[in-house]
């Protein structure tokens, strides 16, 4: 590799965590995007009122004060911006908030608005009082984003009828409705945008006594029987997230039922996530391949992103949406402008011994 190649590398370092819109592939055991089979099932498992909603206590009190003031007023609720990751609870809050309110919700995404007439379809059908989820909202596309400033701020939209000098826009009045955006980062939405919304909340990744009692939750509604310390071993390898923590109970209850007496002990759950290689800390294979690649190929860097991906035999792409923003966030792996760094906690981690700090300048603080 020359030096240019570890420029070129060394540039794209620091690229911000999901500025792809490729996220992590639905299959991963550990991804936080839903699959299929969460599709399926979440909708048990998903809680319908703030009081069942586990931990974000911040959120939960502050939103709890929006939507009774608007009761008590007998309007709809301020619009409502959700940020935080995949799986941590920003679709069931919306439900909850059209329940709580009493109201319809429609769900749609960003992606699936490409054109503004799109989203002036289904603005004009809403019903008074409706929620409306927004997914994804930082996908939407410019016309449909700059059609939307107007339907929050005076629930109106003007809808161009033909094209070219003889187009006309025809101003179409909108129920109150309520927009519930959702999305990975509001530092990705336009400040017209962000502005817009009377209420923003930020979720953050859950703690392991809140993840404990989601499994905990989740496992009584399943009809699982869970020890406090399989619940707790489940946990802890859910990387904060709740959709992984329910995604996690299920393949525990599998080897369960088929390889014992079906209760979820820690034993069990240890034993069962041993076999789908998710680790004690939520590594699943390509986490810990990435970091061993690191550790034992290249002495914990610093070292190029493409060097490191053809050392693991991935797609640069994968090793930097996929396995990347997991490593960094538990303090694994730090993105620094001459390469990727194991810190001290990934040497401990897979029990690896640092060289010594003169053949490594720079990394232990040389
Ligand atoms: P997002 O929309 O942020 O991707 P979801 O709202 O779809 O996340 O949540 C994913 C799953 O995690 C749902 O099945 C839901 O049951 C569960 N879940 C999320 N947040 C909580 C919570 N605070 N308490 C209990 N379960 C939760």
């Amino acid at each position: 590799m020359t030096w240019d190649d570890h420029l070129a590398d060394a540039a794209d370092a620091d690229a911000p965590e999901g500025a792809h819109p490729a996220g992590p592939p639905a299959e991963r055991l550990v991804g936080a995007g839903a699959d299929s089979e969460d599709t399926a099932v979440e909708a048990a498992l998903r809680p319908r009122s703030l009081a069942e909603f586990v931990g974000q206590p911040k959120v939960r009190e502050q939103l709890d004060l929006v939507l009774r003031a608007a009761r008590q007023r007998g309007t709809t609720a301020d619009h409502v911006l959700l940020s935080g990751a995949p799986g941590l609870g920003k679709t069931t809050l919306s439900m909850i908030i059209a329940a709580e309110m009493g109201a319809p919700l429609r769900i749609t995404s960003g992606p699936a608005i490409q054109h503004a007439g799109d989203l002036a379809a289904i603005l004009s059908s809403l019903q008074e009082g409706e929620v409306l989820f927004l997914d994804e909202i930082h996908r939407m596309s410019r016309p449909a984003e700059e059609m939307l400033y107007m339907a929050m701020e005076d629930f109106r939209v003007d809808v161009v009828v033909g094209k070219g000098p003889g187009a006309t826009a025809i101003p179409l009045e909108l129920p109150p409705f309520t927009l519930v955006g959702a999305t990975t980062r509001a530092g990705l939405l336009p400040p017209p945008l962000r502005d817009r919304f009377g209420f923003t909340a930020h979720m953050e990744f859950y703690d392991p006594a809140e993840l404990e009692r989601v499994v905990n939750r989740s496992a009584r509604l399943l009809e699982v029987e869970t020890d406090a310390a399989g619940a707790a071993e489940i946990a802890g390898r859910s990387r904060g997230t709740p959709r992984i923590a329910n995604r996690l109970l299920r393949r525990v209850r599998d080897f369960a039922q088929v390889k014992a007496d079906g209760v979820v002990t820690r034993d069990i759950a240890v034993r069962a996530l041993a076999v789908y290689e998710v680790d004690e800390r939520g590594l699943d294979r390509l986490d810990r391949s990435v970091l061993e690649a690191l550790l034992k190929l290249f002495g914990g860097g610093p070292v190029g992103l493409s060097t490191l991906a053809v050392a693991v035999g991935e797609e640069r792409e994968t090793v930097e949406e996929v396995a990347e923003p997991f490593l960094v966030r538990e303090g694994l792996l730090a993105r620094t402008p001459r390469g990727r760094v194991a810190t001290a906690a990934a040497w401990a981690h897979l029990g690896l011994t640092p060289p010594e700090q003169s053949a490594q300048p720079g990394l232990f603080g040389g």
